[in-house]
């Protein structure tokens, strides 16, 4: 057992970080032409105690991310999570897609086609519909997933056509970059695409979410067009695996 005095330090710094957080999302948005309520907040739980993360819950975060099916599906029955919308952010192999559909209200990370269409395959199975994002390797990076900017366009009809799943936007980690005027280049680049397709109106797509921002940059993220930003160390501290 932990000593309840440090768990409350604890609760105090988690809900302090999310004060801290909430008003410089508060401000960008504002900056951006937008209000508060237009940007959603997800908590990402990798890795984070149920414990730490029921504090987050209780202090009113609605949304959280977790990367692995197996992490997410062994801390669930801990949380408090009535109202509380569950993601998966992180690299879903097609062997696990039985297990995520039903489970997760939004697979973010979808990097292929042949995933779309087992996600789709599975949720058809069960009877529903999944929500997802297609995730895009904007950076072009070798060691990243998600689909290259030409990959993107060239399937992006393909998966229009899919059914059992509903694509809802956009997600991005961009690389990692020493100046913000190439950071927000990234950004642009990602928002540019995302205006493009829903130009596009092809069936099946809506684009209503662009999921960039994470603890080091979700400021920028969100002056350059993001709606969902997914914040993990900058609530929880430092990650330890
Ligand atoms: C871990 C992770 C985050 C959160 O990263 P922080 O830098 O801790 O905020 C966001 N998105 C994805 C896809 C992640 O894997």
């Amino acid at each position: 057992m932990m000593e309840k005095s440090f768990l409350e330090e604890k609760r105090k710094d988690i809900e302090y970080n999310l004060d801290k957080i909430n008003e410089k999302i508060e401000n960008a948005a504002i900056k951006s032409g937008r209000k508060r309520e237009d940007i959603n907040f997800m908590a990402v739980t990798k890795t984070v105690d149920p414990v730490y993360i029921n504090f987050a819950l209780d202090y009113g975060i609605d949304l959280i991310g977790e990367n692995r099916v197996q992490e997410l599906i062994r801390k669930k029955d801990e949380l408090h999570l009535d109202g509380v919308e569950k993601h998966l952010i992180g690299h879903l192999q097609t062997n696990k897609a039985g297990q995520i559909v039903g489970v997760a209200d939004m697979i973010q990370s979808v990097d292929s086609v042949k995933i779309a269409k087992e996600i789709a395959r599975q949720s058809i199975k069960k009877g529903i519909s999944t929500d997802v994002l297609l995730e895009i390797n904007i950076g072009g990076e070798e060691n990243k997933t998600g689909f290259s900017v030409s990959e993107f366009y060239e399937n992006i009809h393909e998966i229009s056509e899919i059914e059992g799943i509903n694509v809802k936007g956009l997600m991005t980690v961009p690389p990692i970059c020493e100046k913000n005027t190439i950071l927000c280049k990234f950004f642009e680049n990602i928002y540019n695409i995302y205006v493009d397709i829903n130009d596009k109106k092809l069936d099946n797509i809506n684009m209503q979410i662009l999921s960039m921002g994470m603890s080091g940059d979700y400021e920028e993220a969100i002056l350059c067009g993001s709606n969902l930003v997914r914040i993990g160390s900058a609530i929880f501290g430092p990650r330890t695996y």
